[in-house]
């Protein structure tokens, strides 16, 4: 029987460690400051801004949220955007995506400045995930792929890692993330040809693909560690992940649930990254 390796430790150790971090920054008169700008009132981004705010006030990040009417033109939004970037009291900026189509993302990715762009959207940041460039800001969402591993330490060095999917947000940094700790890594997309011979081949298995519940036993090796990164709703209306827990639990040696597992660290990368942010900005 796998183990279930749920996310809430994780967090809460990345949490305990902000808290000091940031309470030292205090103490020399500094508060860290998170800027999200969202556009319209989406129940999906509404419910991320949530869970990201109550991180942070549980670190004593502050938060500044802009809402912004979701016919915006490109112009205001990028006048605004510019206003947060000069702005000194924010450290670190998170634009929730996507943006109405109004509004060009492969333009305003290069307006948002790269030393506050905490969730990897700025190209400059991107590079840096793929040059393994520690100065960066990879997407929470992987770092928080990453922080599971390291905390359950579970060992990389050499080992198979596949990883399904190939987004910009998720498959293809995480890849880039776990080749950086010497990982053998192979990124499957929708055309690969027998994914269950290569999924079933990882000791490391990463699912980012949006299916819910698709990957069962078939595609798992005997002992895998599996991290299952999607979100979907199930049948019953019910959250879960790409994989199917219940099916995969018993011949992997740890799964990760959902929910209750990669994104309940998220909001705590994102925590980390805007510390990070604050002392870069500072010289510390
Ligand atoms: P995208 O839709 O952008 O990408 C999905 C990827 O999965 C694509 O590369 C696609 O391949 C691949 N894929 C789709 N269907 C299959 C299939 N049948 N077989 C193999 N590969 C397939 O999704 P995201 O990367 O944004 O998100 C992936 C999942 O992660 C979603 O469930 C999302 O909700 C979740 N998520 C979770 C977060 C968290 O904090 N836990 C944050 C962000 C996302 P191709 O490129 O060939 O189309």
């Amino acid at each position: 029987m796998g183990i279930l390796i749920k996310g809430k430790p994780v967090a809460d150790k990345i949490k305990e460690k902000l808290k000091k971090e940031v309470a030292e920054l205090k103490e020399k008169g500094i508060t860290p400051k998170l800027a999200i700008i969202r556009v319209g009132d989406d129940p999906g981004d509404m419910a991320y801004e949530r869970g990201a705010i109550k991180t942070m006030v549980s670190v004593n990040i502050e938060t500044d949220v802009r809402v912004l009417s979701k016919d915006i033109s490109q112009d205001e939004f990028i006048k605004e955007l510019k206003s947060i970037n000069d702005d000194k009291s924010v450290h670190g900026i998170l634009i929730l995506r996507p943006l109405p189509d109004q509004l060009d993302e492969s333009v305003i990715k290069n307006v948002i400045a790269p030393e506050k762009d905490v969730d990897c959207f700025s190209p400059v940041n991107v590079a840096k995930v793929f040059e393994g460039d520690e100065t960066g800001f990879p997407p929470c969402t992987p770092s928080a792929v990453m922080e599971i591993l390291k905390h359950y330490e579970i060992p990389l060095k050499g080992k198979n890692a596949v990883v399904i999917g190939r987004s910009m947000i998720v498959g293809k940094p995480a890849a880039m993330l776990l080749l950086k700790e010497h990982a053998t890594v192979t990124i499957c997309h929708s055309r690969t040809k027998d994914l269950p011979k290569v999924a079933s081949g990882a000791e490391l298995l990463v699912v980012g693909i949006g299916r819910a519940k698709m990957i069962d036993s078939s595609y798992i090796r005997e002992g895998a560690v599996v991290i299952d990164v999607g979100i979907n709703v199930d049948e019953d209306g019910k959250l879960c992940g790409d994989v199917d827990t219940d099916d995969c639990v018993d011949k992997a040696s740890m799964i990760t649930p959902v929910p209750g597992g990669v994104g309940s660290v998220t909001t705590s990368v994102l925590a980390k990254h805007v510390v990070k942010a604050c002392k870069m900005q500072q010289a510390l």
